[in-house]
């Protein structure tokens, strides 16, 4: 009796397994016809709203929209933050996650993560008048940072006893270093440098030479979806060797932009 229970459970497992594999995301948004991507919109230049078009644009848009078109889909784009980014593509609100994220080991249990297509490090950015230079002088200070980020936690660890104040984005952790209400405020260097040169006094401000840690962008797929991830990172590699890449980050970070940068990566396989 038994044993029959359990053959017919196999039975039923078997006849399962194909279904399950025909849950695959990538024949999903081929099938509707839409890529559905959650980017940022107030984090400059890798997704905010341009002033002209009112649109959301980047340098993480760019990439949104070239994987839109290799699949041959529409691109939808969706808001999200750095706290909400993952719960969104765990909840499956959205397919990929393009939104100035680092890939770590430690968000590797949540998610997967495309090739590194984009590289910075954490820095600081303070007031040239308080002092600040390094690390080591923020001990029992406050600094800004945004919830649910690398920088929150990499600041933590470098300085302990620091005071981190978290907020939702950027542009208001830059105000409260703006107000003085921080001595400090902590993320990747390239989002620093896009606040610090669009400030209305940016003589104001510094960013000390110290980094605190290397932070690796990739893009996120949802776990279990390897034809996805397969494709994403197909794309990137064409992106890398049809020279697509290196324009796109022309266009955001070439010596005419707020945050001139010289692109010192290749997109490939991360190492952390
Ligand atoms: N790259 C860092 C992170 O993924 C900071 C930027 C962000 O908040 O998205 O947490």
């Amino acid at each position: 009796m038994t044993a029959r229970i359990i053959r017919l459970l196999f039975a039923i497992l078997l006849t399962a397994v194909p279904a399950l594999a025909a849950a695959d995301l990538l024949d999903d948004i081929k099938a509707r016809g839409t890529l559905v991507v959650g980017v940022k919109d107030a984090t400059p230049p890798f997704g905010f709203i341009s002033p002209e078009s009112r649109s959301v644009v980047g340098y993480d848009v760019d990439f949104a929209a070239a994987i839109a078109r290799e699949l041959g889909v529409e691109l939808r784009l969706v808001p999200v933050t750095t706290a909400t980014r993952v719960p969104e593509l765990t909840q499956g609100k959205i397919d990929l996650i393009i939104a100035t994220m680092t890939h770590t080991k430690q968000r590797e249990r949540q998610i997967d993560f495309s090739h590194t297509y984009f590289m910075t490090g954490q820095k600081l950015l303070v007031h040239r008048d308080s002092g600040v230079r390094s690390v080591a002088d923020l001990r029992g200070k406050r600094v800004s940072s945004v919830r649910g980020s690398t920088s929150e936690q990499n600041i933590r660890r470098a300085v302990p006893g620091v005071r981190v104040v978290s907020f939702n984005d950027y542009p208001n952790a830059f105000l409260a270093l703006a107000q003085r209400k921080v001595a400090a405020m902590t993320t990747d260097e390239i989002i620093l440098m896009n606040f610090h040169q669009r400030a209305p006094d940016p003589e104001m401000f510094l960013l000390p030479d110290e980094y605190i840690s290397t932070e690796p962008y990739g893009i996120g797929v949802r776990k279990g979806q390897p034809a996805l991830l397969n494709a994403v990172n197909r794309i990137l590699e064409q992106m890398e060797a049809s020279g697509e890449a290196a324009k796109i980050h022309a266009k955001w970070f070439g010596p005419d932009t707020d945050t001139p940068l010289k692109r010192t990566f290749r997109i490939g396989p991360a190492n952390l």
